[in-house]
């Protein structure tokens, strides 16, 4: 005879079905400051939504059962689809609904972009692959907006928020997403060595024709309805739309290869694909092409830091709630000395990575101020960087708060711990973001003066802060003398972050946030570990910020 199963004991119920957003003070107070209240309602609304069980279960099916290629069909010819799992479509169907895609160019107004971040923050605590899309279309609008006339037809589809699934020509369909291809094999950062080429099929020049052939080693998302793809043109490198269907209704020359096999980010499809003789029209002028697909990279990159934020507080979110209903050593986790550190020093590193993607979010909705583009110019860069940097330690020590079912695939971190160091890879590494942040400071000085007026304002408030800032702004003055700027370039980019950071919590963050950060982030270096917090921190209130008791 079978024993009995053993009566469970001791097990912290599952974190589902709440609302991600009104238990999210930080994320509450960001939207209101940055420019967006009047999105609040609408946001408690999504916020119960995204945390719902319906939705969390959608998350883990599309990840569980990842896209399939199939490059032919039974005869042998080419078919180049990949078969979603009806889930990515579900998850689709309803971000587009939300315009968490391009909701802020279809429906231009204050806040927009805020109100879009803290949106696509939340669907980043449920599902990431989604997410790879939905940022290229938004990107993929301002980049071709200075073209309209060209790409009208184009544009209205990407405003809408009706996804089509449907492998079809854009004409014929509701709404399209848009991908890119930059990386080739030979080189992804470096993209002046692509070696794809594209030749005019006739007069040259924007929004002409042109055929690419070559290939690209990371084209993520193939299913979208185009790509914006860099080719070496008779003009030099160029930026091309390249459709997935001809104006006559055949499928373009897009060769899907292979599937990539991925660490995470499994419910996305990222593929190699060649193109022979595609057809492509130009956006932008031959030669222009770094500068064009860089003006959808900005938002890429803002996204990337978005979305690691979103990640670090459902990690930290599922800590949080399981040290409140797990017991060792006669009381709760969340009780002992130790383990309050731990969670609140995480909890913090969650705040100040929300309060600064929101910040760097509303320099996005001042699109015709300038100093919010040369804030925006700098700022993204090193908000990517930090940000996206500090997702995976964060997701790491969160998932061993859970112990050895943190560990596990049943639970809700390992997912999200293998996802997040994507977002630090994707659209410029570690190190080329710190590298364009020298890049801004060196080339454009006025960079220098949008920063001081982040940082400077809060001189004063705090002995602390102003010795740090004072050795910042002394180094980043010294920039140009520098021989040596490069090699120390991350550890400057860091402590612009983290300069931000404080000055942000200085101005509106509560004092016990504010005093712990600048307690164990700017008086003393960077923690190693989290839990390192000093002793007399309010370490309940920390962790209340990030996740309402
Ligand atoms: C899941 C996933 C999806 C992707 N999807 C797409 C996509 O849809 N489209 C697309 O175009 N690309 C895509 N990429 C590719 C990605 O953008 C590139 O991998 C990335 O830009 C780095 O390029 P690379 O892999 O060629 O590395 P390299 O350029 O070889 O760089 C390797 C390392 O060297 C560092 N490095 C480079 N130059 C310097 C320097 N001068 N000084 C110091 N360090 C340096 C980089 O920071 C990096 O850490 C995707 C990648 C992943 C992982």
């Amino acid at each position: 005879m079978n024993e009995p199963t053993p009566e469970l004991l001791n097990q912290s119920p599952e974190l589902t079905d709440y609302n991600l957003f009104s238990s999210h003070s930080v994320l509450i107070e960001a939207l209101a400051r940055e420019g967006a209240a009047a999105d609040h309602a609408a946001l408690v609304k999504l916020g119960t939504e995204l945390g719902s069980v319906t939705m969390f279960t959608l998350g883990d099916a599309a990840n569980r059962n990842p896209p399939r290629l199939h490059a032919f069909d039974r005869f042998g010819a080419r078919r180049d689809e990949v078969e979603f799992h009806p889930a990515w479509h579900e998850l689709l169907r309803r971000l587009v609904a939300a315009g968490l895609h391009t909701g802020p160019w279809a429906q231009p107004r204050p806040g927009a972009h805020v109100a879009r971040a803290a949106g696509y923050m939340l669907w980043a605590e449920v599902e990431n692959g989604t997410q790879c899309p939905a940022t290229m279309s938004y990107g993929a609008v301002p980049a071709l907006a200075p073209q309209r006339a060209d790409f009208a037809p184009w544009l209205a589809l990407l405003l809408s928020r009706e996804y089509d699934p449907a492998f079809a020509p854009a004409g014929k369909k509701r709404g399209v997403l848009m991908g890119m291809g930059m990386t080739e094999r030979q080189g992804g950062s470096d993209v002046r060595s692509n070696t794809t080429r594209a030749l005019p099929a006739g007069a040259r020049g924007p929004g002409r024709e042109y055929r690419l052939t070559g290939h690209k080693w990371f084209f993520s998302a193939p299913m979208c309805d185009a790509f914006l793809v860099l080719a070496q043109a008779p003009g030099g490198l160029s930026c091309f739309l390249v459709p997935r269907f001809l104006a006559d209704g055949s499928v373009n020359s897009l060769r899907l290869l292979r599937l990539k096999d991925k660490l995470g980010n499994r419910s996305n499809a990222s593929s190699e694909v060649e193109f022979a003789a595609a057809y492509g029209l130009l956006v932008a002028e031959e030669g222009r092409g770094i500068a064009a697909i860089l003006e959808m990279g900005v938002y890429t990159r803002l996204d990337n830091a978005i979305g690691s934020a979103g990640l670090m507080r459902q990690c930290v979110s599922q800590a949080i709630h399981h040290a409140r209903g797990r017991r060792a050593f006669g009381r709760l986790l969340a009780e002992q000395p130790l383990m309050r550190n731990v969670l609140a020093d995480l909890a913090l590193e969650c705040e100040a990575a929300v309060v600064l993607t929101m910040r760097l979010a509303r320099a996005f909705d001042a699109q015709a101020d300038e100093q919010a583009m040369l804030l925006r110019r700098v700022l993204t860069p090193v908000v990517k960087y930090w940000v996206c940097k500090r997702a995976p330690a964060v997701c790491s020590e969160a998932m061993e708060v859970l112990g050895g079912n943190g560990y596990v695939e049943d639970g809700p971190i390992a997912r999200r711990l293998r996802e997040s160091p994507l977002n630090s890879i994707w659209e410029g590494s570690g190190n080329i973001m710190c590298l364009d942040v020298l890049r801004a400071l060196t080339r454009e000085p006025r960079t220098h003066q949008a920063l001081a007026e982040l940082l400077l304002p809060l001189r004063g408030c705090d002995p602390r802060y102003d010795r740090y800032l004072a050795a910042l702004l002394s180094d980043l003055g010294d920039l140009g003398d520098s021989s040596d700027a490069e090699l120390r370039a991350r550890e400057l980019t860091q402590r612009i972050a983290l300069a931000a950071q404080a000055a942000l919590l200085l101005a509106h963050g509560p004092a016990p946030s504010c005093e712990a950060f600048l307690a164990s982030r700017i008086a003393a270096a960077a923690p190693a570990a989290f839990g390192t917090l000093p002793r007399g921190c309010d370490f309940a209130a920390l962790s209340a910020r990030v996740l309402a008791e």
